[in-house]
């Protein structure tokens, strides 16, 4: 057993938007004297091990289990099977975790970290007897969304109709929190169908009954971002809610690279050389994530915006992003850019974001590459795809002004952005007045990032507050799941 006495079981969702925040989270935990069992599927596992550098080999164990899908199923590709095999993987996991802990070697577990859309660690908690700690990989205030859909419901602001986020009078007031005004736009994408019986639609509403329902809750967000008052808000039920983010800055300020070691792709580092060679703050990283797909013909257009922007760009284009199409770009195009541009499958995010070389981010503003992003003071262009991603981008422009976007993109995600708008868009953030402004909001929010993860700042004190009282609560034999009423002197 580690110093603390305590073992936690996290669990992600099986995606990178949710490995690399837990990986970072269990590291941060592990070094605190946590024991860890990191739960990964068959083929998240044998993904992290086929891409993994082997130097930042984390000090906890893993745990592999099956997700019940057939082994040739596209898994992220097909979203909507894949959230219901996880809804459904509670027994698995269960049984796993019971035979894992028979072998006298393993301490008892005593709490389980979940990903927030991780719902069927509800009923695993209950059976072990221990409390499930929410862990909201996105910012605090679209998870205050996300947690309070039926009220949203109720209130007629799901299903969303996009075009009223034009319409003053539709303006969301309705959220706990304190938060500034949300747009229907802001909203999850999942929520804009028309056909509200649609797989993801119900999905997310299903879950949200069992985020309200958690024993304790942390976010990946700082207090310069979102206060505790807006944070607090995540406790549905007066159990303690606490900013602990970034999670990845105290690992990566350490030389831990676990956004490395989580990655489900092998990142290409030779791309780092490239950067050495660039002027300071010159280069444009593009990148979309691990899941966001592009046209053809938008692809196209953003290859000639790159281009007639006369940037130095460093262009993530993974092999799917063109959703199963070869993704092919305009002729002569990388023979025309190649002294000033480089293409790669996949990146060392977090490096690139931190090199002295790029001076702003085309990002389709998934919560990791926001807060990698603002952690490293660089500007964003945002332009969102699905999720929150729609709240991440307009939060960067009008709430942390920290980012500005592309016209048009707030409301329609398949609208073609045309080339034009795209240099308009990259010398926006690269050149001129509005880009100094970026950059010096950029530099003020890297230094509340760096201060919240450090000694003493709110997001370190909170981790610590929460391994305190997560100790409280394993050693009190009588209190179960009754949290927060049972152990008034720790909420
Ligand atoms: N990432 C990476 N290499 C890339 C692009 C992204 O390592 O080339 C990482 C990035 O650092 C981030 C994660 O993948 O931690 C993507 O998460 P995010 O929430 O930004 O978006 P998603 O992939 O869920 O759309």
């Amino acid at each position: 057993m580690g110093i603390s006495g305590l073992h936690a079981v996290i669990v992600p969702f099986p995606a990178q938007r949710t490995i690399n925040p837990l990986i970072n989270l269990a590291q941060l935990l592990s070094s605190r004297g946590v024991v860890i069992t990191f739960v990964n599927m068959d083929w998240s596992h044998k993904c992290m091990s086929k891409a993994a550098h082997n130097d930042d080999e984390p000090t906890f164990k893993f745990l592999n289990i099956p997700d019940g899908l057939p082994p040739d199923h596209g898994r992220l590709a097909n979203l909507a099977e894949s959230v219901i095999a996880m809804e459904n993987l509670g027994p698995v996991l269960e049984h796993h975790l019971l035979s894992s802990s028979s072998d006298g070697k393993t301490p008892p577990v005593t709490c389980i970290i979940t990903e927030n859309f991780m719902s069927c660690t509800h009923q695993v908690a209950k059976k072990l007897g221990v409390p499930r700690v929410i862990f909201w990989t996105l910012c605090a205030t679209s998870s205050i969304a996300q947690c309070n859909a039926n009220l949203l419901l109720s209130h007629g602001h799901i299903p969303v109709k996009v075009e009223d986020s034009k319409r003053a009078e539709k303006v969301i007031t309705c959220l706990p929190g304190n938060l500034p005004p949300l747009l229907p736009s802001d909203l999850f994408s999942f929520y804009r169908a028309t056909d509200t019986s649609g797989v993801l639609f119900q999905w997310a509403l299903r879950e949200s009954q069992f985020q309200s329902k958690a024993d304790y809750v942390l976010v990946n967000t700082f207090d310069e971002l979102e206060p505790p008052e807006t944070v607090s808000a995540l406790s549905c039920n007066g159990c303690p809610a606490l900013a602990v983010g970034p999670v990845f800055l105290p690992n990566f300020l350490e030389g831990r690279d676990l956004n490395g070691r989580g990655s489900l792709l092998e990142q290409d580092e030779s791309c780092l050389k490239w950067l050495d060679a660039q002027d300071p703050a010159s280069v444009i990283y593009v990148s979309f994530g691990s899941i966001a797909v592009k046209s053809n013909e938008q692809l196209e257009e953003l290859a000639i915006g790159l281009e007639k922007s006369q940037h130095p760009f460093l262009w993530v284009l993974r092999m799917d992003i063109a959703g199963g199409m070869p993704a092919t770009l305009p002729e002569g195009f990388e023979e025309r850019t190649k002294d000033r541009g480089l293409i790669v499958k996949w990146a060392p995010q977090v490096k690139v974001l931190s090199h002295p070389s790029v001076g702003g981010f085309i990002s389709h503003c998934g919560w990791n590459s926001c807060l990698e992003s603002m952690s490293m003071g660089i500007p964003i262009l945002g332009w969102p795809y699905s999720a929150d991603q729609f709240l991440d981008c307009r939060f960067c422009k009008d709430v942390w002004k920290i980012g500005i976007d592309l016209e048009g993109v707030d409301v329609d995600e398949n609208l073609v952005i045309k080339r034009e708008e795209i240099e308009r868009g990259v010398r926006r953030l690269m050149e001129g007045k509005e880009a100094q402004e970026l950059r010096k909001r950029g530099m003020e929010l890297k230094g509340a990032a760096f201060k919240a993860v450090g000694q003493g700042g709110s997001s370190f004190t909170n981790l610590n507050r929460f391994i305190h009282d997560m100790t409280q609560l394993s050693k009190s034999a009588s209190v179960k799941r009754a949290y927060p009423q049972s152990i008034p002197s720790i909420c």
